[in-house]
């Protein structure tokens, strides 16, 4: 296998190679997990909720106080030509700011210039499409979400290693993947995923501690319009394990049934009527307009002015 995927990107100013694209060893990025990130998929040839991944990223970017080199068109644009230059229909297209480097190496953040970085590669699943019958087995974790108060999970991070630990814990369950609770008793989100549970046809999700997903709000959205109430608001590990349907909802894969929570079978340990019906009007969202969906090829392209 090749140590790369197939795949286009952005780095210092340049398209280029996916293999070609990398950053100094002391970007802070890298040394201190110190960036923000987002990721928007392409399906069939449309970004899906591509104006709420910029708003998330550049939010991001604000409240980290990073400076990001180009503007949203410009940002736009640089997608869609990765997207385009890599021929993809399904593409996972991921934009990256880093806290870069201090070209005086002082330990000073505000000295450093921050980085853009994009890059589109092939579409990828945490639940392929032929095991979304079966659904995830999940485990949660010993180990709680760092808590809000430390790290903003508001801004799509790379602080991962209490999610990493936790799914290593999971593979020794048996288990796929791993949720993360807040340490006092209420679920919080998993290693690239929010979490839903359905219970008498109400659906509810962990409201703090937890990444706003696009697929959480897209999620919530079309509950809306399949008439099936759903509210933000703490939700317990007891309600998790009682629950009629559980569901994560994710960038990569959509929305996913979770029918294993460690030893507890969810439900009959299938896809549930009402995840069923969501996953349906999650991928007919794909070729909707007004702010759901838009082709690749109707993204304005602009020069690109800075660095
Ligand atoms: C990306 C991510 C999610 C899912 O967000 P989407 O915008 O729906 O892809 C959930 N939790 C964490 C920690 C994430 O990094």
């Amino acid at each position: 296998m090749s140590a790369y995927p197939p795949g286009a990107a952005f780095i210092d100013g340049k398209f280029g190679k996916i293999e070609d694209a990398k950053i100094s060893v002391l970007d802070w990025g890298f040394l201190r997990s110190d960036a923000t990130y987002d990721v928007v998929h392409v399906w069939k040839g449309r970004f899906f909720r591509l104006d709420s991944h910029l708003d998330r990223f550049l939010a991001s970017a604000e409240k980290l106080r990073m400076k990001l080199p180009y503007s949203r068109a410009e940002i736009a644009s640089i997608l869609a030509e990765l997207v385009e230059r890599t021929g993809f229909e399904d593409a996972y297209v991921e934009m990256i700011v880093t806290r870069g480097v201090s070209p005086t190496f002082s330990r000073d953040p505000r000295d450093a210039v921050n980085r853009f970085i994009a890059f589109a590669i092939p579409f990828g699943w945490i639940l392929k499409p032929e095991e979304r019958e079966k659904g995830l087995a999940i485990a949660v974790s010993e180990i709680p979400r760092i808590p809000p108060e430390s790290v903003d999970p508001t801004v799509k991070n790379y602080h991962w290693l209490d999610l990493v630990m936790g799914m290593f814990d999971a593979y020794e369950q048996g288990a796929r993947t791993c949720i993360l609770t807040d340490g006092q008793g209420n679920i919080t989100e998993g290693p690239g995923f929010n979490i839903f549970v359905v219970k008498d046809e109400q659906a509810a999700t962990p409201k703090r501690g937890v990444l706003h997903g696009i697929t959480r709000h897209a999620a919530i959205l079309l509950l809306e319009e399949l008439r099936v109430p759903v509210e933000t608001r703490p939700v317990s590990l007891a309600e998790l394990k009682d629950a009629d349907e559980v569901f994560a909802t994710s960038t990569a894969g959509g929305i996913m049934p979770v029918t294993k929570i460690g030893a507890h079978t969810v439900g009959d340990g299938k896809m549930g009527v009402m995840t069923r019906g969501l996953v349906d009007a999650y991928w007919a969202a794909h070729t909707r307009g007004d702010g759901w969906s838009v082709a690749v090829a109707d993204i304005p392209r602009v020069a690109l002015a800075a660095s």
